[in-house]
């Protein structure tokens, strides 16, 4: 700016989502909210250096080659992590009130859930479901939690249409209200296999759609223990359970 002496080039810590191809020397334009965050949220400026990542190409430290008021570009520097297979589990849930889901998908994502599916079930009492919204909360979640890509959100669709259309090897973790056999039991004899998690809307599940999701052969009923837990807190102790048996909890960072 004019009439401010130069400042010495800051390295932030701060992580950017960019959805394009990253390579080194070709520059990235900044969408408007992006450079709005990183001039007058982070106080960043021309030649300071920041985290991008676009799921494909793994992270990479990038310096900012310009920044206006609500424009900008990155220079991609180098590499900095190569990407590596996302390998967290599926979570089907029923969308709840939005303060509340747009919480789950923060969480979720923080988790390591691969993909997001919103389900609508018998007691689902929201309809309306926000793609957008979960999306920026859910890029917002991967750029702070140090992801290296952002779960994807698939189109709403009804629960029984989604288990008919089930990819055979995939295995469901039903979190049933109704009791069960313990998550960590049920998970540890499981052969390996692809996973998603299956949450219901506050009201719960029906009978009849207890029945059907036991009826499949890839169902895996399990117990988050005795106290009936709200749909986003059983999203975050299901996928925490998950991840501690079979996933990236077992291996720290
Ligand atoms: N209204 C229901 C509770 C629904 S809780 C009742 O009173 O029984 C929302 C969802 O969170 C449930 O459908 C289930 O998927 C999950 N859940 C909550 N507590 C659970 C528990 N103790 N064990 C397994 N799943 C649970």
């Amino acid at each position: 700016m004019a009439g401010q002496n130069k400042q010495a080039a800051k390295a932030s810590r701060v992580r950017l989502f960019v959805d394009m191809p990253i390579a080194a020397g070709v520059e990235l334009p900044l969408e408007s909210a992006q450079s709005h965050y990183l001039g007058t949220v982070m106080r960043l400026a021309p030649g300071d250096t920041l985290f991008i990542f676009n799921g494909r190409d793994g992270e990479w430290r990038a310096a900012i080659a310009t920044l206006r008021r609500g424009a900008g570009t990155l220079l991609p520097e180098a590499q900095e992590k190569p990407q590596r297979a996302a390998n967290g589990p599926w979570l089907l849930f029923a969308p709840v009130k939005s303060s509340r889901t747009e919480l789950l998908i923060e969480k979720a994502s923080e988790l390591g859930a691969a993909e997001l599916w919103p389900v609508m079930t018998q007691y689902c009492q929201s309809k309306r479901v926000k793609p957008e919204r979960y999306r920026a909360h859910a890029i917002e979640a991967a750029e702070q939690c140090g992801r290296l890509e952002v779960p994807e959100i698939q189109p709403l669709a009804a629960l029984s249409a989604v288990l008919e259309a089930w990819p055979a090897d995939r295995r469901l973790m039903f979190c049933d209200e109704s009791g069960g056999p313990p998550a960590l039991e049920a998970l540890a004899a499981a052969p390996p296999a692809p996973w998603a998690i299956l949450v219901g809307p506050e009201g719960g599940f029906s009978t009849a759609e207890r029945a059907e999701i036991k009826s499949r052969p890839y169902c895996v009923p399990v117990s988050l223990g005795p106290r009936t837990l709200r749909a986003e807190t059983a999203a975050v102790a299901a996928l925490s359970l998950w991840q501690a048996v079979l996933g990236d909890l077992r291996s720290g960072n």
